[in-house]
């Protein structure tokens, strides 16, 4: 009997592990209308909500840096906003495992065409930040380390109780893979809202976050500005000086979970932006 109930007090705690944090983007006002410069504040993660530490968390430890990013050296020393980048209770979010694989869902509820159009238009974003961190589009959504899929983010209700529309989410989980590694996936969600440049903008900023920079820059010139603007900008030296550092941070994933308890979890926890929601 209290070998049973202390096996149901570890799946209890076990299951609380797996954290989905969300991303919101409440810029949809401006995507719908892109004349109007529109500036909107989003983004905070109530830490204090977080659900514990993995019990068999690995102990954090830094990757080597893939290549790419090791070569990277930015002449003009144009700094960085590191300070911004949240790390989670699993460390920085860093992968290891090279190509990041990324499907893109066709949407059905458009045309063959149109359809195609759409995966065309993220398609630029992937190929942007491949030149710093290796990634491949994959035909497998099994096989997804990130996916990206046409869907309105679901409705926020901010602090002044206005339910706002969002143009983007970004949303991740930890699991334990196969090989017994702490792991994470990634799905993107940018909404119907956001086309052609606007799209691609949309999907080379939530890219910036799934690959790691879990935060925002207050600059305009950066890809990962905490607001749309009227111009999209390219990824800057600063993302990548930014997504340098978060690459040099220890994480625990990654690397090899010890004890077997923490496959059996299930359930997510939800966050979204400070609220604690569970879904
Ligand atoms: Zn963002």
């Amino acid at each position: 009997m209290l070998q049973r109930l202390r096996t149901a007090l570890v799946l209890a705690i076990v299951t609380g592990l797996v954290v989905v944090l969300v991303n919101m983007h409440s810029s949809a006002v401006f995507a719908a209308f892109p004349n109007i410069l529109t500036k909107t504040t989003e983004y905070s993660i109530d830490l204090a909500t977080l659900p514990p530490c993995p019990p068999a968390s690995p102990t954090p430890k830094p990757h080597p840096l893939p290549p790419t990013l090791n070569q990277w050296q930015d002449s003009e020393n144009s700094g960085d906003y590191f300070s911004q980048v949240t790390p989670t209770k699993a460390g920085y979010l860093v992968w290891s495992k090279f190509p990041v694989h990324v499907y893109i869902e066709p949407p059905e509820s458009m045309s063959g065409k149109q359809s195609e159009a759409w995966v065309n238009a993220i398609l630029p974003a992937v190929q942007e930040w491949n030149t710093y961190l290796p990634m491949d589009v994959v035909e497998k959504p099994e096989v997804a380390d990130i996916t990206i899929v046409r869907k309105a983010p679901p409705l926020q209700t901010s602090h002044n109780k206005i339910l706002r529309a969002r143009s983007a989410q970004t949303s991740y989980e930890f699991y334990t893979s196969q090989n017994n590694l702490l792991s994470h996936r990634f799905t993107i969600l940018l909404s119907p809202s956001q086309i052609g440049n606007y799209l691609t903008a949309s999907a080379r900023h939530e890219l910036g976050h799934a690959l790691g920079i879990w935060g925002h820059s207050p600059l305009q010139s950066d890809a990962l500005y905490f607001s749309q603007v009227r111009n999209p900008q390219p990824i800057s030296s600063r993302d990548v000086n930014t997504l340098k550092r978060v690459y040099e941070q220890p994480t625990s994933l990654g690397w090899s979970v010890a004890s077997l308890q923490f496959k059996s979890q299930k359930s997510k926890v939800k966050i979204e932006d400070g609220l604690g929601i569970n879904s």
